[in-house]
């Protein structure tokens, strides 16, 4: 993966809690700083897309009344990448 050369503070934020994220175990506050970060870092975004698709489950940006095009087209997207 490239461009973590940019990787802040939050950026490790996102990356401890990932995994709680996801599974929906992170409690509110964490779950609002992971996303109001992966809006503004495409890094934390792809790789939360990715980890979440690894985990069978999806993330929080997908979870915000995506149409299903967009969720199919994300889908490729990542598949690609
Ligand atoms: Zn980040």
């Amino acid at each position: 993966m490239k461009g973590w050369e940019s990787m802040s503070p939050e950026c490790l934020f996102v990356l401890d809690n990932y995994n709680d994220y996801i599974s929906g175990e992170l409690d509110p506050d964490r779950v609002s700083r992971v996303e109001a970060h992966i809006r503004s870092c495409p890094n934390c975004e792809i790789f939360l897309g990715k980890a979440s698709r690894i985990h069978g489950r999806t993330a929080g940006l997908l979870r915000v009344q995506a149409p299903q095009t967009l969720r199919k087209s994300i889908s490729s997207l990542l598949e690609k990448t």
